[in-house]
């Protein structure tokens, strides 16, 4: 029997911070066989290398020179787990729980938007994608890494919403910290990504809403997998 095989896409998954575009992105890629490249860590374990290393001042100032400088000093990865997750590595440390907290969440905006940092990045990110097959998540990878990703998605929800979803997150995690802690940092970090000169966070012109307010993760993951059928329809077999 011949088998017609598709050729792998590029999926581009944005939107606001702790809307679930990292959850549904990874059952994506497990469910499809592709490679999830979660951006965020990346420029979370930046934060984390200018934290350890004194360049952010006691007001969340980051010395953007000095990162700028440190970027070929700075080597992340992700690191495959035994039991199918990936963690993110910095300079060949298993950087994951550090990354995730709210130390790191507070700084990474400012550090996000040093131009140097973006431009260091997005080559990296870019290269993971030279073989298609991947699902990428971000704030910028529809308009900024991958423009002509065949299939783009933007995801949002009411700030209030996300941020429910990502203190049961912390919590789960055994992080300890408030709901209001939680929500002014979700604010906070929309508030600067959207208004960062270098690729701000927009919804490409031909990205795909989900407002996933109202869906359970099934059915957020389901209509996943239908945009995904749907785009490989659109694209010629091999
Ligand atoms: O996705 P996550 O919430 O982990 O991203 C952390 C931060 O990294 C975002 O708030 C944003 O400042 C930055 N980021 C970015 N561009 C991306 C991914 C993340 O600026 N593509």
């Amino acid at each position: 029997m011949q088998t017609t095989q598709k050729r792998p896409i590029i999926i581009a998954i944005d939107g606001y911070s702790s809307s679930g575009k990292s959850s549904m992105a990874k059952a994506l890629a497990k469910t499809i066989g592709y490679h999830y490249v979660d951006t965020g860590a990346m420029y979370r374990a930046v934060t984390l290398y200018a934290m350890r290393n004194g360049l952010i001042d006691n007001n969340g100032t980051p010395d953007s020179k000095a990162i700028a400088d440190a970027m070929p000093l700075i080597n992340i990865g992700f690191i495959l787990m035994p039991d199918g997750s990936q963690h993110t590595s910095l300079n060949d440390e298993d950087v994951e729980n550090e990354i995730r907290g709210l130390d790191v969440s507070n700084n990474v905006s400012a550090v996000s938007a040093i131009p140097e940092v973006r431009h260091d990045l997005v080559v990296k990110q870019q290269a993971f994608g030279k073989s298609k097959g991947i699902v990428m998540d971000g704030r910028d990878i529809g308009t900024t890494v991958f423009p002509s990703a065949e299939l783009k998605i933007f995801v949002n929800a009411p700030a209030t919403t996300r941020a429910m979803r990502r203190l049961k997150e912390l919590v789960g995690k055994g992080i300890h910290t408030t709901y209001e802690e939680v929500l002014e940092n979700i604010e906070s970090r929309d508030r600067q990504d959207e208004n960062r000169k270098e690729s701000p966070l927009r919804r490409a012109h031909d990205a795909i809403d989900l407002d996933n307010t109202d869906m359970t993760i099934q059915q957020q993951d389901q209509w996943l997998i239908d945009r995904f059928n749907e785009a490989v329809e659109k694209h010629p077999e091999l």
